[in-house]
Formats: C-alpha cells, structure tokens, sequence
C-alpha cells in the first residue's frame, strides 16, 4: 500500500517536473525565435548531415557605369569549388564572413545600362541618362532647353526621371518638353 502511494508521488512529481520543464522551454523559445531553428537542428539528424553548400559570389564591376552586378553559385562538393578557387587565386579573395568572392571587371557599361534610358536632370540641364532612375549610369549627352519655363509637374517628372526605349520615343518626349517651354 505504501509502495502504490509512494510510486503515485513519483508520477506526479515526475508530470510536475515535465510541466516545470516544458514552460521554461517555452518561455526561452518565446524570447529568442531563432532558437526554435537552432533546437530543430539538434534534434533532427537529417539537418545535421545535410550536404554543405559551398558559395562563390561573383562581383564584376563594370567600369563604364561603375555599377557592380552579383551572383551567387551555389557547387554541391568541395573539390569543385576548391578547383575553382585554386585556379583563379588572384581574383578570388576571402571575406571576413567566410564568403568566397570573385572580382572581375568589365569595360563596359552593365546590362541594366545597355538596355534603358531615361529623361533627367543635371544642373540647369535635361540629360539623357543610361540606367534606369533607381540605378542612373552615365549621362549620354545634354539638351539645351529652357528649364524655367517648364510647368511644375514636368520639372518633377524629370526629376524623378522618365524612362524612355528607343531614339524615337525620346525625340517624341523632348518636342513635347520643347513645346511647352516655349508657351
Ligand atoms: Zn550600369
């Protein structure tokens, strides 16, 4: 009889503790978020052993626009990507965050430069920019037009730039920017 109630203490004790366990670990997942990630790892094997991904980023600075475009290759073995950094150890270096990085550079402008163009402004001038107005390049040429007698709203769209895809649709753009200064 003293055996069952002793044996019954200790399965309460036992819940008790469990309990007492199980809302500290909430408690502490709660805090820190990111340990849920952490704790699955040290539980889940599969996690563990899950191959390593060996990342190159390749940097290629392009000198015409000073833009630099990048891009990640992700090599699934070692040997590979150790190869690869053997054999161009002068352009690739090590960042302080283990990352493996490839410089280039290119005399060129970049893609985002080769393709677009805009209407802007520089100065007391309208210019015609390579790039898009988020990412502006070069200026390709400047227009003589008189800024002070544009409308407001036109100021402001050329300040924000407008996109423009062909010589056609730019000449289309500047008759009218030229109409209306000579109103
Ligand atoms: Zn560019």
């Amino acid at each position: 009889m003293r055996k069952v109630a002793w044996s019954r203490l200790t399965i309460l004790r036992v819940i008790g503790i469990s309990l007492l366990i199980m809302v500290m670990i909430g408690w502490w997942f709660k805090k820190d978020p990111a340990l849920i990630g952490k704790f699955q790892k040290l539980v889940s094997p599969s996690d563990t052993v899950a191959p390593r991904k060996w990342v190159l980023e390749s940097r290629k600075l392009y000198t015409m626009c000073g833009h630099t475009v990048s891009k990640r290759t992700e090599y699934q073995l070692e040997k590979p990507f150790k190869s690869v950094i053997v054999n161009h150890s002068r352009q690739i270096v090590k960042e302080n965050d283990g990352l493996y990085v490839y410089y280039e550079e290119n005399q060129d402008l970049c893609d985002s430069c080769l393709k677009n163009q805009f209407l802007g402004i520089e100065g007391q001038r309208i210019a015609v920019y390579r790039g898009t107005p988020d990412k502006p390049g070069p200026i390709m040429e400047k227009i003589a037009l008189n800024l002070n007698k544009l409308p407001e709203a036109e100021i402001e769209d050329l300040k924000k730039g407008i996109p423009f895809k062909d010589g056609k649709e730019k000449l289309h753009l500047l008759e009218g920017l030229n109409g209306l200064s000579a109103e």
